[in-house]
């Protein structure tokens, strides 16, 4: 298939590249777009053949649900039934942005759309070119992120275009996605509401913003039993890989680094070729023949969740063969850190004592 990538500026934004984009869509073609959180490959949600598209272009599993896109709020009352009163309460506040809502979904949205699901998750982006292209396109737009399924999500072009050059109709260079890991899914079929999937919304804001407790899905940091059907599809397939093996160091800074060091050492012996994930703040603690990559300062934790996915593709040019993480503190949006790099290393954790 004949790919075009298309720049797209956000100010002033051109409306005949958008309205080109638009009517893709619109014929049932694939295009893969910038959002706050990572980009997305986007199809028409309501257009079966079209969402099909999307499964075979990523290698998805046909059990992963997507989220559809909507670009007014008022939009979601068409895609669901059974709306929870507080559902507003949740929209009006962190719509738009990194919050996706399941709920019981209405007869419009295929099967195909929800993976066979009686729910259905919707979200509202606050990138502009996302709202403008679901705007102009008049349609909910369904779209996972736009990387090969397993790999770390793409959170600029060049990461689409590496994935997924020659599978899609048009992919729009947006520049970088801000916030770079995934929305919130937050299961509110329930109550309490449960996050399905730590993302851009930490739990700490939705439980300020709902003024009561928000639970969390017991498999997100821990290996879940092997009987245990996850509420969240998608969270029981290995996820977020670089090519290498990712393995997760944690305990205090001092510990971990002594103990990457001591792996380092036994791993070489071996013949391996070890990478380090690394934060400025520890970075010049191991050896300098090998890669070490800081995903950014340990005090922002913000920081290091827009490189984290950047930072594990980068290890696939430099060879590496397995890449010793550093663990980083788990709370606010470090939750969804923890959880992106515990997949990445399919839950292989090691405590530095
Ligand atoms: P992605 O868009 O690639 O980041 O993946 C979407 C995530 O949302 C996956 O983890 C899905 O399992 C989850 N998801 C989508 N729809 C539903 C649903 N109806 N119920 C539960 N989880 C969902
Ligand atoms: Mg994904």
């Amino acid at each position: 298939m004949k790919t075009e990538i298309i720049k797209i500026e956000k100010d002033p934004m051109d409306e005949d590249k958008l309205e080109y984009a638009a009517e893709v869509i619109r014929a049932g073609g694939l295009v893969a777009f910038p959002t706050e959180t990572v980009y997305g490959l986007g199809a028409n949600a309501l257009d079966e053949r079209a969402v099909k598209k999307i499964f075979e272009a990523k290698g998805r599993p046909s059990d992963n649900p997507l989220i559809v896109h909507i670009a007014q709020r008022s939009e979601a009352d068409g895609l669901v039934k059974n709306k929870p009163a507080y559902a507003s309460i949740l929209m009006e506040r962190f719509w738009p942005g990194p919050l996706t809502l399941i709920m019981d979904k209405a007869d419009v949205v295929p099967r195909t759309t929800t993976a066979g699901l009686g729910t259905v998750a919707v979200r509202m982006p606050s990138h502009p070119v996302a709202l403008a292209l679901i705007r102009r396109s008049g349609l909910p737009i369904a779209a996972p992120s736009a990387n090969t399924s397993g790999r770390p999500s793409p959170t600029c072009a060049r990461h689409v275009i590496d994935d997924l050059y020659g599978k899609v109709d048009i992919i729009i260079d947006g520049g970088s996605a801000a916030v770079g890991l995934e929305s919130t899914v937050l299961d509110i079929t329930v109550s309490p509401p449960v996050i399905l999937r730590p993302g851009g919304i930490t739990p700490e804001e939705l439980e300020k913003g709902l003024g009561s407790v928000v639970g969390i899905d017991p498999g997100l940091l821990r290996k879940p039993a092997p009987d245990l059907l996850p509420k969240s599809p998608g969270m029981k397939y290995k996820h977020y890989s670089p090519k290498a093996d990712v393995v997760i160091i944690e305990g205090t800074l001092e510990k971990v680094a002594a103990k990457i060091n001591t792996l380092i050492a036994e791993h070489e012996a071996g013949g391996m070729t070890v990478g380090v994930l690394a934060t400025d703040q520890t970075k010049n603690l191991y050896p300098s023949k090998n890669t070490v990559i800081s995903m950014g300062d340990r005090n922002s934790p913000e920081n290091i969740a827009a490189n984290l996915f950047k930072t594990l593709r980068k290890f696939d040019e430099t060879g590496v063969r397995l890449i010793l993480a550093e663990a980083v503190e788990n709370t606010g949006i470090g939750l969804a850190v923890m959880n992106r790099m515990t997949k990445a290393a399919g839950y292989n954790i090691i405590r530095a004592d």
